[in-house]
């Protein structure tokens, strides 16, 4: 890896976007370096966790139900390659909504682009799932192909498959370009080796502000979040599929998964927790997200009221001020791309991310102004969910 531009490109961080990259950049016949401080879907990674939800509504913002809609065959595809099919679940998924625009706009994007759902009445809601409390003014949307991509094994699954093709994936830390601008043409790893590429393709999720703190420490917001998985009652199976669809409860911001393979039933808080360092926040569960979160479980899911905690996750958000991804080049160095701001809606979208960044390097051509480095703020106001 230290031979003066061996690679065509290297991308840094393997996480979900790092490896799509990497793996999409490859099949279009680059030379490919891969790199990651800690590992692919490493427990610090966002993309590290157990589940990530695969749905197809966006409200208006219908450039992420396209996105969503050519990710799900690739994602499949990649896993049948891998013969891996058990990564994609396909559990459904119930948005649970009442006067939302959001909800509304994304009826009218679902039927536009030919994706199959159900509209569901609050009467259709209690005789379906008898085992969730609704709202009286409740309504459904229900996505019967999509569901959940096991996150960690998926992202493994990935990185296997792009090593199979020719990546050179290894275990390092790359240190930030030195230089104040201008072509960079190697890098340097805490390991002391140097990487030389002609492109480098820095995917490093929360940890860009970190890179970049002058251009990107105030504008990738990380924010701890929490997760829980609830162990069901002994032989229950109103919480695994098919009873148990994957949901998301808009007026609530909670959103959680059936009991798969028998990890537990899971929810989790949409809302942004506070701010966090991604290499050392505590990844023990706070008292106060789990008052929170017992309290969600009780009122909407009344068996399980008592159920007891079987896992718990910490993980950290990398959000833009709107939730618009980061996919644009590095204003001082014509060669370094940023990829990244997930937002905590990223996962489902690798495939398409890395397409469209391998896309822009192998043909050049503009970008879409709403990953633009221009288009993201200093301040927070959250608008993609
Ligand atoms: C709790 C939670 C729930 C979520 N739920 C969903 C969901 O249901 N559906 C969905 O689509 N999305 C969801 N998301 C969002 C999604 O998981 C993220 O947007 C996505 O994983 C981000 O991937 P990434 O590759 O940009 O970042 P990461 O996965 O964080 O990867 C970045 C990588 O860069 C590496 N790195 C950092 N610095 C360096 C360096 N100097 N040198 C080398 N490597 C470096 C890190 O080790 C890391 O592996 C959720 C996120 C969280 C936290």
């Amino acid at each position: 890896m230290s031979q003066p531009n061996n690679y065509d490109v290297a991308v840094i961080g393997a996480g979900v976007f790092g490896a799509w990259t990497a793996y999409s950049l490859r099949k279009s016949g680059a030379r490919v370096a891969l790199v990651d401080a800690y590992g692919p879907a490493n427990a610090r990674a966002s993309s590290g966790g157990e589940s990530r939800i695969i749905r197809m509504g966006y409200g208006p913002d219908d450039v992420y139900t396209n996105w969503s809609m050519r990710a799900l065959p690739k994602w499949k595809e990649l896993f049948a390659q891998a013969q891996r099919p058990e990564l994609f679940k396909q559990t459904g998924v119930l948005w649970v909504a009442h006067n939302e625009s959001y909800a509304f706009a994304s009826v009218a994007a679902l039927a536009k682009a030919g994706i199959s759902f159900e509209k569901l009445t609050i009467a259709e809601l209690r005789q379906r799932y008898p085992q969730i409390a609704f709202d009286d003014d409740s309504w459904g949307i229900f996505e019967p192909e999509s569901g959940v991509l096991m996150a960690r094994r998926a992202v493994q699954a990935v990185v296997e498959q792009a090593e199979k093709l020719g990546v050179e994936y290894r275990t390092d830390a790359v240190v930030a370009p030195s230089l104040p601008s201008g072509r960079v043409s190697t890098l340097q790893t805490t390991s002391a080796s140097t990487i030389s590429a002609k492109t480098f393709v820095f995917a490093c999720g929360s940890w860009l502000g970190k890179l970049f703190p002058g251009l990107l420490g105030n504008r990738i917001f990380t924010s701890r979040q929490e997760v829980f998985f609830f162990g069901v009652p002994p032989g229950d199976r109103r919480f695994e599929p098919p009873a148990m669809p994957t949901w998301l409860q808009l007026r609530d911001e909670f959103y959680g998964m059936p009991d798969l393979e028998g990890r537990g039933f899971k929810i989790a808080n949409d809302r942004h927790g506070p701010p966090v360092d991604p290499d050392g926040q505590s990844r023990i569960a706070s008292p106060s997200a789990f008052a929170i979160a017992r309290q969600f479980l009780a009122r909407r899911f009344p068996a399980l009221k008592n159920a007891p905690v079987v896992e718990t996750r910490v993980c950290q958000y990398e959000n833009t001020s709107n939730g618009d991804f980061l996919i644009d080049k590095h204003p001082a160095h014509e060669n370094i791309w940023l990829v990244g701001g997930g937002s905590g809606h990223g996962f489902k979208h690798g495939p398409s991310l890395g397409e469209y960044v391998a896309t822009c390097i192998t043909q050049g051509g503009a970008t879409d102004p709403r990953f633009s480095l221009a288009t993201k703020q200093t301040t927070q106001k959250r608008a993609i969910l």
